[in-house]
């Protein structure tokens, strides 16, 4: 994978997961959470990976130290909503340089 990591669109240049990434959060999840895991809310074990990249921003620390922004990817209950964010580059999607 070459260049940024996510195909870009619309006026503000949103990231958006490609299929291929998608595919890959939706094995990372099956794999680490169990091909059942179920929802803590509802108890259902439908989950949907969403296609838009959340970003949490640390504040900077000192003059030196900027601020630092994470990638997330939400994983929503196909049946309640309750969405759980997951580290990108932990999950595989995205190169490590979005670790915390
Ligand atoms: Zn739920």
């Amino acid at each position: 994978m070459s260049g940024y990591p996510f195909a870009k669109t619309g006026p503000l240049k949103t990231p958006v997961l490609r299929d291929e990434q998608i595919a890959v959060a939706l094995q990372c999840q099956r794999d680490r959470w169990g091909a059942n895991a179920q929802c803590p809310m509802c108890g259902h074990a439908e989950w949907i990976i969403g296609r838009k990249v959340v970003f949490l921003e640390s504040p900077p620390t000192g003059l030196l130290t900027p601020a630092t922004k994470y990638a997330a990817l939400q994983v929503a209950c196909a049946n309640c909503g309750n969405t759980l964010l997951v580290n990108a580059s932990i999950a595989g999607v995205l190169p490590e340089g979005h670790r915390p």
